[in-house]
C-alpha cells in the first residue's frame, strides 16, 4: 500500500488519529492522576489524623495505666500491619514503637531498622520512596502539658496500593494504545469509503474525450452533498463543452461543405481551360496549373475536414462486407505503382478475410502509403505486409525513410500535427492524413499502431478483427 502524504485520505485519517490520542490520552492522564491523588489523599489524612489524636488517646489510656504503657498500648492499637508508629526522644533514642515493626515485611532487608535511623524529613507529611517502598510519613512533636516527650512518627506502608495502581495505570496505557490503533483502522478505512465518490469521479472523468463527450454523464451512488454539488457543476460543464464542440464540428463540417463545392467548380474550370486552350502562353499555362494544383489539394483538405468532422459527429456512415484481403491489397498497391515503383506488397496469410468498407479501407492504405512514399528516398521499398495473427489480420505499410522522432510518435494522429513543419508542408501534406486513417480504422472496429526510428523508417500497423 503506497501512502500519499498529501491526500486528503492520509490528511484527514492522521487528523482524526492525532485527536483521538490527544482526547484518550488526555483523559487517561487525568483519570490516572486524579486516582492517584485520591490514593494519597486518603493515606496521608490517616497519618495526620492518627498523629493529631495520639495525644488524646494517651490522655485516655493512662487514667488506667502507666505513661509507657499507655503508650505503648495506643501505638499497637493505632498500628496495622502496613502502618508502623513510633516514639523517637530528643536524645535520637526509641521510646516506643509498633511491635509490627519487628514483623513480616517490616523486616526484611533490615528495612524497619533503616527506616528508624533516617533522618527526620524536612516536611511533616511527605511521601517518599525508599528501598524500592512508597511510604507516607507524618512526623510530630508529642507533648504532655508543657514538656515534648519526642517525635511522633507515624509511617504507611502504601507500596501495595502504589503497585496496584500502577498496574491500572499501565492497563489503562495499554488498552488507550490498542484502542487508538483499532480506531485508526476503521477511521483510515470510512475516510477511504467516504471518499470513493470523488475516486469515482476522477475516473468517470479521466475517461472524458472529445468522442465520447456529449454521452458522458458523472453518476454517484449516493454522494456526499459537496461531491454531489461538484459532479452537479462538472455535468453542466460537460454538457456547455459538449455543446461548444458540437458548434465548432457543425461550423467546420459547414464551411468546409460550403466551399468544397465551388472549389470544385473553379478546380474543373480551370482544368478544362489547361484542357481546351492551345493557344496559352506559357507563363498563363504555370500559373493555371498551380492554381489548379492548389484548388485540388484545398478541396482535398476540404474533404478531409468534412470527414473528420463528420466522424465526431457520428455521422460517418460505413458499409461493411466481407473482404478478402489479399486480393484487395494486391488491387491498392497496383493502383499506387502507377505513381512510384516504390511500392510492393508481401502476403503471409493469403486467405484472410475481414469484415470492412472497402472504399474506407482504401482511403486507409492509400493513406499510409503516400505517407511512406513521400517521407523516404525513392529508392527505398515500401512494403505492404498482410499477415494474421489470432484472431487479427494485420496490414502492415513499412517503409526505410526519415523515421518519426519518438517524442512526436503519439501526436502524429492529431489533427493538423505534423512533425516537421516545414518539410512536410513541401510534401504537400495538410496534417489530417493520420487523424482520419485513426478515425476510419478505428470506427471498422480496427487498431491502428506505429512503430518508427528516426533515420531507420516506420511501420504503421493496421489490425481488423478476422
Ligand atoms: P501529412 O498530410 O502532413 O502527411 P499526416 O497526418 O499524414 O499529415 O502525417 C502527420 C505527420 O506524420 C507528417 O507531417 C509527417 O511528419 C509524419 N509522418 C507520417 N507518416 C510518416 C512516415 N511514413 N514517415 C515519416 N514521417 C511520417
Amino acid at each position: 500500500m503506497k501512502f500519499d502524504l498529501a491526500s486528503i485520505q492520509f490528511r484527514l485519517t492522521s487528523g482524526i488519529v492525532l485527536a483521538s490520542i490527544l482526547g484518550i490520552g488526555g483523559i487517561s492522564g487525568w483519570t490516572s492522576y486524579r486516582m492517584q491523588q485520591i490514593l494519597i489523599e486518603g493515606h496521608k489524612q490517616n497519618a495526620v489524623n492518627i498523629a493529631q489524636r495520639f495525644e488524646q488517646d494517651v490522655d485516655l489510656y493512662e487514667e488506667m495505666m502507666p505513661s509507657r504503657e499507655a503508650l505503648q498500648r495506643v501505638i499497637n492499637y493505632r498500628s496495622t500491619a502496613d502502618l508502623a508508629i513510633w516514639i523517637r526522644s530528643p536524645d535520637g533514642s526509641i521510646i516506643a514503637q509498633s511491635d509490627t515493626l519487628s514483623m513480616g515485611s517490616w523486616q526484611q532487608d533490615n528495612f524497619a531498622q533503616n527506616l528508624i535511623d533516617l533522618p527526620k524529613p524536612e516536611d511533616a507529611l511527605t511521601i517518599r520512596r525508599f528501598q524500592d517502598r512508597y511510604l507516607v510519613i507524618c512526623v510530630s512533636t508529642l507533648r504532655f502539658g508543657n514538656q515534648v516527650l519526642g517525635e511522633l512518627y507515624v509511617v504507611d506502608d502504601i507500596t501495595q496500593n502504589q503497585r496496584s495502581f500502577n498496574e491500572v495505570t499501565r492497563t489503562l496505557a495499554v488498552s488507550s494504545v490498542l484502542f487508538v490503533g483499532f480506531a485508526a483502522v476503521l477511521i483510515a478505512l470510512y475516510v477511504n469509503r467516504s471518499l470513493r465518490p470523488i475516486r469515482k469521479m476522477n475516473q468517470l472523468a479521466a475517461h472524458v474525450s472529445a468522442s465520447n463527450l456529449a454521452q458522458t454523464h458523472l453518476k454517484l451512488d449516493n454522494p456526499p452533498t459537496e461531491v454531489k454539488e461538484l459532479s452537479k457543476t462538472l455535468n453542466l460543464m460537460l454538457e456547455r463543452l459538449s455543446e461548444a464542440w458540437e458548434q465548432q464540428r457543425r461550423f467546420v463540417s459547414d464551411v468546409s461543405h460550403e466551399l468544397r463545392t465551388p472549389l470544385t467548380l473553379v478546380h474543373g474550370y480551370l482544368q478544362s481551360t489547361l484542357r481546351r486552350c492551345r493557344n496559352l502562353t506559357e507563363p498563363q499555362r504555370e500559373g493555371l496549373e498551380i492554381a489548379a494544383s492548389e484548388a485540388d489539394r484545398t478541396i482535398r483538405l476540404l474533404q478531409d475536414l468534412l470527414d473528420l468532422a463528420r466522424a465526431d459527429g457520428g455521422h460517418l456512415r460505413f458499409t461493411l462486407e466481407p473482404l478478402q484481403l489479399k486480393d484487395f491489397i494486391l488491387e491498392v498497391v497496383g493502383m499506387c505503382s502507377y505513381s512510384s515503383d516504390q511500392v510492393m506488397a508481401e502476403i503471409a496469410a493469403p486467405y484472410v478475410e475481414v469484415k470492412a468498407d472497402r472504399n474506407r479501407l482504401k482511403q486507409v492504405l492509400i493513406n499510409l502509403i503516400d505517407n511512406a512514399v513521400k517521407y523516404s528516398d525513392a529508392s527505398e521499398p515500401v512494403k505492404v505486409r498482410l499477415s494474421q495473427s489470432g484472431e487479427w489480420a494485420t496490414i502492415e505499410v513499412c517503409d526505410r525513410g526519415r523515421g518519426i522522432p519518438m517524442a512526436d510518435l503519439n501526436k502524429i494522429f492529431d489533427p493538423f500535427y505534423r512533425v516537421d513543419e516545414d518539410r512536410s508542408r513541401a510534401t504537400g501534406g495538410t496534417g489530417l492524413g493520420l487523424s482520419i486513417v485513426k478515425t476510419l480504422v478505428e470506427g471498422m472496429s480496427g487498431k491502428l499502431k506505429v512503430q518508427s526510428k528516426l533515420g531507420e523508417g516506420s511501420t504503421f500497423t493496421v489490425s481488423l478483427p478476422t
